[in-house]
């Protein structure tokens, strides 16, 4: 950690969360120094990005990751994803997709987010071009025509700091974002997911399980140490109710729902409900600031898609800053270029993620029927099945440089 920013720099990025940390180490893979101003200290338990989550990451970020060169530490306290299956609760259509059929050793991975932020974390200290500043806390932007001005706060006390780029990587709520006028289409679900890691009688073999219950979806993730990460959808004024059942009732009641797949639950884990909000920025810069991650847009965690495409917005914009003649990181044409690439690839999967949490959190009966008509067309149509696992592993879209599988 540096002590005392510099008076500027090319870039500034606020937030040093999952998009934040990911697009450091992208920057110095094309020689770009940057400071990072994070709001928490990296260990501390309240640090919002890196917490007792997980997060599912598809075959490209895995390919992201290891060009950004944090692989063999990140492979360590991953489990791989060998096979996905997809049912609906009270129906018998459901579908399966192995990693091998899509010649693929796996389809993805799962990690719990603290233990990805202590990957990145130990990666970024050893980038002498980034400057990372923990806790500081980004007050105030300005913009003029040739550079951004941050009113940064440190334990010393306020300081200015300026840049010809400023990313805003600073979450969901984004403050800054709105300081810029910034609108955001908001889509606020009703519902919560429930997290917590809970063991199970028998082993997951690589399968992360994803159902569809009448209160919506209910995904199981397969992690290390034979445990199944939960995400539950269920709706906001029931979230309180499940969050104080023992540990007992509350395994009775994930089996209900879950089913005996994986025999009994025999462990439950701390529990954390997060409500569901999506929200997508109309558009992806101002002036010298630029989106990337949550603040560009927030998903429904229904696919599993949020970081993942966070994560290619990172990809995207390294390439756009890397392919510089100059070193005005923040000019118009730059950022205009950021925006068109990320445009297609960013309305398709907030698109696809939306119409998934509408279609699968209805429990009316017609909707029930097609959903179960879908499962079971999905299951015996060759080429739907190869089009939803290319999504699923990140590859239905133009693939960044980042994203290739240089292997
Ligand atoms: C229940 C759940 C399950 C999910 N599962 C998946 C999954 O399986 N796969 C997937 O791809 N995605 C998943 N996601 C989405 C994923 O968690 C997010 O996309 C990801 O956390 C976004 O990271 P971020 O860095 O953009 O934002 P954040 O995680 O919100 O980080 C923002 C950072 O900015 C800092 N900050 C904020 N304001 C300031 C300021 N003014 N100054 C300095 N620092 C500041 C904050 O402290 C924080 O560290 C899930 C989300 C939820 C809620």
């Amino acid at each position: 950690m540096t002590a005392k920013p510099k008076h500027t720099y090319p870039v500034v990025i606020v937030g040093g969360g999952m998009a934040g940390a990911s697009l450091s180490l992208a920057l110095t893979r094309q020689g770009i120094a940057c400071a990072v101003f994070e709001a928490f200290a990296t260990d501390m338990p309240s640090q919002p990005s890196f917490d007792d989550r997980t997060v599912a990451l598809s075959a490209s970020s895995l390919n992201i990751l290891r060009n950004l060169g944090v692989s063999d530490d990140f492979m360590s306290v991953a489990e791989p994803i060998e096979q996905i299956h997809v049912s609906e609760q009270g129906h018998i259509g459901f579908t399966r997709l192995n990693a091998k059929d899509q010649g693929m050793q796996q389809l993805g991975a799962v990690v719990e987010n603290w233990q990805l932020g202590k990957v990145l974390h130990k990666n970024i200290k050893q980038q002498e071009l980034i400057d990372w500043f923990a806790p500081t806390k980004v007050l105030k932007l300005e913009q003029q025509s040739d550079k951004a001005q941050l009113t940064v706060e440190t334990a010393d006390g306020e300081s200015k700091v300026e840049a010809s780029l400023v990313v805003l990587a600073d979450g969901a709520r984004s403050p800054l974002r709105k300081s810029l006028y910034i609108d955001s289409r908001t889509r606020d679900f009703g519902t919560s997911a429930i997290v917590c890691n809970v063991a199970t009688q028998q082993p997951h073999h690589g399968c992360a399980y994803e159902r569809f219950t009448a209160d919506g979806p209910l995904a199981m993730l397969p992690l290390t140490q034979n445990r199944m990460a939960l995400v539950w959808s269920k709706p906001n004024d029931e979230v309180e109710n499940y969050l104080a059942l023992s540990e007992q009732d509350f395994a009775a009641a994930l089996e209900r729902d879950f089913g005996a797949r994986l025999g009994r639950i025999t462990k439950v884990g701390k529990r954390a409900a997060f409500p569901l909000i999506q929200q997508q920025a109309e558009t992806l810069f101002r002036g010298r600031c630029v989106l990337v991650g949550n603040a560009a847009q927030s998903l429904h965690p229904i696919a599993g898609q949020g970081f993942n495409l966070g994560l290619r917005d990172v990809a995207y914009l390294s390439q756009c800053l890397g392919g510089l003649e100059g070193d005005d990181y923040g000019a118009y044409q730059v950022l205009r270029n950021y925006e068109h690439k990320r445009h297609a690839d960013r309305n398709k999967t907030v698109w696809m993620t939306e119409s998934l949490a509408r279609l699968f959190s209805n429990a009316w009966s017609p909707m029930s029927v097609s959903r179960n008509l879908m499962l079971k067309a999905l299951d015996i149509t060759p080429i739907a099945k190869d089009l939803f696992a290319q999504q699923a592993m990140g590859f239905n879209f133009e693939n960044s440089e980042l994203a290739a599988n240089d292997e």
